[in-house]
């Protein structure tokens, strides 16, 4: 019997534990608990988010107004969390797996296997590595993901949408997790692609983060359809240099153009980097993420600073003008409205 924990519990994360729980309680190879580690911390009454979530079945911080079934059992131990499960649902912010991995070592089952939800990369002086690979490399676990065009919220809601699942050999595995996630509103389906998936999810925020310039500039829609165009024509190019054996078909499937339209039109990236630009930079992104998502994170400002950091270190700035231009504005170095400046330089 398959025994799922979901490390993570933001608005991703509860979503996902809800969707997860709504199948293992019907299928007859899983248990039906599922177990949800919380990051603990202190509401401003003083409860422990942990013991409301247990109170009222809502992870009333992160996802308010939705219950996320009664086989869901939050908890703040994260050693106790994973230690019986086989299947191991990673969705936290970028920023924090390589901590979690180095509290997970040696502490999970040695069958386990995990499937990685989050959007990001880690870029060390050693080089960049996708977070599955840090998941698979400090867990000794085989790591498949799943991203897609999937706005947390909306999917709480339960309206339609559809994921793709990258997986690297193990098949049978892929297919464990379709079951797992697929419901009649959630389509999953999968591709034998684990950097081309994770790839689509990670490099889509930085484009979402240029889409939020041109909004907050008021630049229109014509400015808007260029510059995902050119965000994915980068998207491509650098998943390529990066992974060359990334397949372009995936960029068709949901983790692909469909992400970078939902996210660009509706996600959080977009929002705050929309205030920055309205601010004219003034405002800090920390300043604007911690008053605007209440605690929930964005991914892309980090992930163009660490795809600046390869651009870098590869020699490959010159080749990757939109990526190059949001990683400048979003550092300081130059104004929300040189957004487009970069097409000038640009021979995409
Ligand atoms: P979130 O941004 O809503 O919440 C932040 C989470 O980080 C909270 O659970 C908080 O407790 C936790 N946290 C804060 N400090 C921490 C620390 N020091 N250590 C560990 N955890 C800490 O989270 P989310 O929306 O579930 O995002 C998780 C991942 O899922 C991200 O990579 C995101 O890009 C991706 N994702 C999000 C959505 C969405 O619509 N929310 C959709 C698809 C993918
Ligand atoms: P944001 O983090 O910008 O809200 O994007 C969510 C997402 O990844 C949708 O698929």
């Amino acid at each position: 019997m398959n025994k799922v924990t979901i490390v993570g519990s933001g608005n991703w994360g509860s979503v996902a534990a809800k969707l997860i729980a709504s199948n293992t309680i019907k299928l007859s190879n899983f248990h039906d608990e599922v177990r949800m580690w919380v990051f603990e911390e202190t509401l401003p009454n003083g409860d422990k988010l942990t013991d409301v979530i247990k109170q009222t079945n809502e992870n009333v911080k992160y996802l308010p107004g939705v219950k996320l079934g009664q086989n869901v059992v939050a908890d703040p131990d994260l050693e106790n969390a994973v230690k019986d499960a086989n299947m191991l649902v990673f969705v936290t912010p970028h920023q924090f797996m390589e901590g979690i991995c180095k509290r997970l070592d040696g502490k999970i089952r040695t069958d386990a296997e995990g499937i990685s939800l989050v959007k990001g990369m880690e870029v060390k002086k050693e080089g960049a590595s996708m977070i599955s690979t840090l998941i698979s490399n400090q867990l000794k676990i085989n790591c498949s993901v799943l991203m897609g065009a999937n706005i947390a919220n909306e999917i709480a809601m339960q309206k339609f949408s559809e994921a793709t699942i990258g997986y690297r050999e193990n098949k049978e595995a892929a297919e464990r997790w379709v079951q797992l996630f697929n419901t009649p509103y959630f389509n999953v389906t999968s591709v034998q692609d684990v950097e081309g998936v994770e790839m689509c999810g990670t490099l889509k925020n930085i484009v979402a983060i240029a889409a939020g310039f041109i909004d907050g500039l008021e630049m229109g829609n014509n400015t808007k359809s260029a510059i995902m165009r050119i965000g994915l024509k980068e998207m491509m190019a650098f998943s390529k240099l990066l992974f060359p054996s990334v397949k372009y078909s995936t960029f068709f499937e949901s983790c692909g153009v469909a992400d970078l339209i939902t996210t660009c039109m509706g996600g959080r990236n977009r929002k705050v980097a929309a205030a920055y630009a309205r601010n004219g930079g003034k405002r800090s992104f920390d300043e604007l993420e911690a008053e605007l998502l209440k605690g929930q994170k964005l991914q892309g400002v980090l992930t163009a600073k660490e795809v600046y950091e390869v651009l870098t270190a590869r020699g490959w700035v010159e080749r990757f003008p939109l990526f190059t231009t949001v990683y400048e504005i979003s550092s300081g170095l130059l104004p929300p409205s040189a957004i487009v400046e970069f097409n000038n330089k640009s021979k995409l």
